[in-house]
């Protein structure tokens, strides 16, 4: 089989950090190309525009765009538009309309559509998935609490509108919640909090209800220094789940069940060479349609201006 030729959109921290790693290890995929403002990755063409790189290297058969949610819209229906397969890095777009509107494209233009979500590429994922389809789910608690300053230096985009402040992590959490829980929940009730003179959330508190009367509750925050929390518990009829690290672990009564490396990103790019030998759309909107109910219902709260 020959390798599909790809190019990287956005050459930043999760580009540098785990697309072009995961493309390299990954022998159905050759990275060919990338779309660059400002670097590129060295020994690897390098375009200022995706409409240039359309243009220039029809042989590019697929893209992963890697840029902030804000600027995602334009470059994919471009590259569906012109009959490339295209992944979606988290969140898949910065409303929940443009991704409905990318489904369709896709669908016409017969292109592979993967929003990946990769926190469900974790570990653990898959299992918890499984433990928990043979119980009954009594309630369930997102703590996801890290330092912004740590993990997002000089990313002015998360702050500004569409960027989601602190649901861009927590957005991973509810990607986990919306693929391990047998039965949906909805948001009931939400609390924001926007620094003042800022137009995202730096912290935010979530509630949830499901039809059987199970509760979830999340809790994001941003100010978090020192140790740092991405943790679910999910009480149970018959037990308690806990993922920690992001899903990196799980632990089932206290007892520890799974505890690997994260290897996230090699499995959303054996997901991505499925669907583009098969043609096939992966788009699930769940995590961000919590989002979207969370900003539409939520009250707003302005608390101490946060500088990075
Ligand atoms: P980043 O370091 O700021 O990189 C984003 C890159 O996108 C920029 O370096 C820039 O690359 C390009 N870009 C294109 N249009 C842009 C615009 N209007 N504003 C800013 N940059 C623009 O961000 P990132 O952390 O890689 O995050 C990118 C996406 O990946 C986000 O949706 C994020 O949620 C997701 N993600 C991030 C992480 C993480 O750990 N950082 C983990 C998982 C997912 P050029 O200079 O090359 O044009």
């Amino acid at each position: 089989m020959t390798a599909t030729k790809i190019a990287i959109v956005g050459v930043g921290k999760i580009a540098r950090d785990q697309h072009i790693p995961s493309i390299t290890r990954n022998g159905a995929f050759e990275l060919s190309a990338t779309v660059s403002r400002h670097s590129g990755v060295d020994g690897v063409e390098n375009f200022a525009t995706i409409e240039e790189l359309l243009a220039g290297r029809p042989d590019v058969g697929a893209v992963a765009l890697c840029m902030p949610p804000q600027a995602r819209f334009d470059a994919a229906w471009t590259a569906i538009k012109a009959g490339r397969h295209v992944l979606l890095e988290k969140p898949p777009g910065a409303t929940v309309a443009e991704v409905e509107a990318l489904i369709a494209a896709a669908r016409d233009e017969g292109v592979a559509l993967f929003a990946t979500w990769h926190s469900r590429y974790a570990a653990s994922v898959p299992a918890a998935k499984a433990w928990l389809a043979k119980r009954q789910v009594q309630s369930a608690r997102i703590t996801w609490k890290e330092d912004v300053r740590r993990w997002h230096p000089g990313q002015e985009w998360i702050w500004q509108p569409g960027g989601l402040g602190v649901f861009d992590p927590g957005i991973n959490a509810l990607s986990i919640l919306t693929e391990i829980l047998p039965q949906p929940v909805r948001v009931t009730a939400a609390e924001l909090q926007f620094p003042d003179g800022r137009d995202a959330p730096i912290a935010a508190q979530l509630q949830f209800a499901g039809a059987s009367g199970e509760t979830v509750s999340a809790d994001f925050d941003w100010r978090q220094t020192g140790p740092q929390t991405w943790n679910i518990e999910i009480e149970t009829n018959d037990g308690q789940l806990k993922l920690s690290s992001g899903g990196a672990e799980m632990t089932i009564d206290g007892k520890v069940m799974m505890q690997e490396a994260d290897s996230e990103y090699d499995g959303i790019y054996a997901r991505f060479a499925q669907l583009v030998a098969e043609t096939s759309i992966d788009v699930d909107l769940a995590p961000l349609v919590h989002v979207a109910d969370a900003f539409m219902l939520g009250r707003r709260i302005v608390v101490d201006a946060f500088e990075m």
